[in-house]
């Protein structure tokens, strides 16, 4: 039987640590946070979120550019266009740029764009996809699909891996079940079980188990609590406002008091909450 290399190997194997860009990694003792809206909308927005992740230590900035829209007639985000929005906001800012991958054909042009390419939860089993960001070298964000089992998600790592790609993070975006209270479940057991199992590095996204903004500072201090190695979470200068996922989208102001309420329990956990940024643009 092939060895599984997405696997830890013994139970005494580290985590592994991810590099993200030239200052921040995932995996080790700093925490990787990434925040920004749910969609690229335009440039000022994203101006607005920059200077707010700057002021709360958060070196990531995630949005989408490509979007997966369960309906064909909503927004399907500015795509290329955004692309370069969010660039633009790591060169001012020295941002690491994290944007969601859909298809093959835009695995060129969002590499050369972004730091971190995202396969969403719908694309998880996509697996030519998988086999063709194994050839990369850029770390790849692999979110949960929406009912797949750690198993499934496993081998979905092991699918990036096995073609060379050794940076991939695993993402826990909460499952289907049959409360309409919250959009998804959060499986919080699901991501202890993963650290267990595998090596590769666990963050949380809260945002998109929640669908709601109330409980997402509660999820996120769980998160950490139970040993993930950072967070994604959905945040928009006007939230009401936001193209998508409007409901679940944190205020800037939302977001600095979560990342206060989050510092105690990263502290408890020996864990680093903010990292240093905006030491100047890159060249
Ligand atoms: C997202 O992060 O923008 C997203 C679409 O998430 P998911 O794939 O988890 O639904
Ligand atoms: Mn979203």
């Amino acid at each position: 039987m092939t060895t599984r290399i997405a696997l830890k190997q013994t139970e005494q194997t580290p985590t592994s640590v991810v590099r993200i860009n030239d200052r921040l990694t995932c995996g080790g003792k700093d925490l990787w946070i990434t925040a920004g809206p749910c969609a690229v909308e335009g440039f000022s927005q994203l101006e607005m979120v920059s200077q707010n992740l700057i002021e709360n230590g958060v070196g990531s900035l995630r949005g989408g550019a490509f979007k997966p829209r369960t309906s064909p007639y909503s927004f399907q985000g500015l795509e290329l266009e955004g692309l370069k929005m969010l660039d633009e906001m790591r060169r001012l800012h020295g941002l690491a740029i994290v944007t969601e991958v859909m298809a093959i054909e835009q695995i060129e042009a969002i590499a050369a764009h972004a730091d971190v390419l995202q396969v969403g939860s719908r694309n998880m089993q996509n697996f030519p996809l998988l086999k063709e960001l194994g050839k990369i070298d850029k770390p790849i964000l692999l979110k949960r699909g929406l009912a797949a089992t750690l198993d499934e998600f496993l081998w979905s790592a092991e699918y990036i891996m096995a073609g060379g790609n050794q940076r991939v993070i695993l993402c826990e975006r909460g499952i289907r079940s049959f409360d309409s209270e919250t959009r998804n479940v959060l499986d919080l057991g699901g991501v202890a079980v993963l650290k267990q199992k595998s090596h590769l590095p666990v963050i949380v996204d809260p945002s998109h188990a929640a669908g709601r903004r109330d409980i997402i500072p509660a999820m996120a201090k769980a998160a950490i609590a139970v040993g993930a190695d950072g967070l994604i979470i959905e945040i928009h200068p006007s939230p009401n406002q936001s193209v998508s996922d409007a409901d679940q989208a944190l205020s800037l102001e939302m977001f600095a008091t979560l990342m206060n309420q989050v510092e105690p329990i990263a502290t408890a956990m020996n864990r680093s909450l903010r990292s240093p940024v905006n030491s100047g643009a890159l060249a």
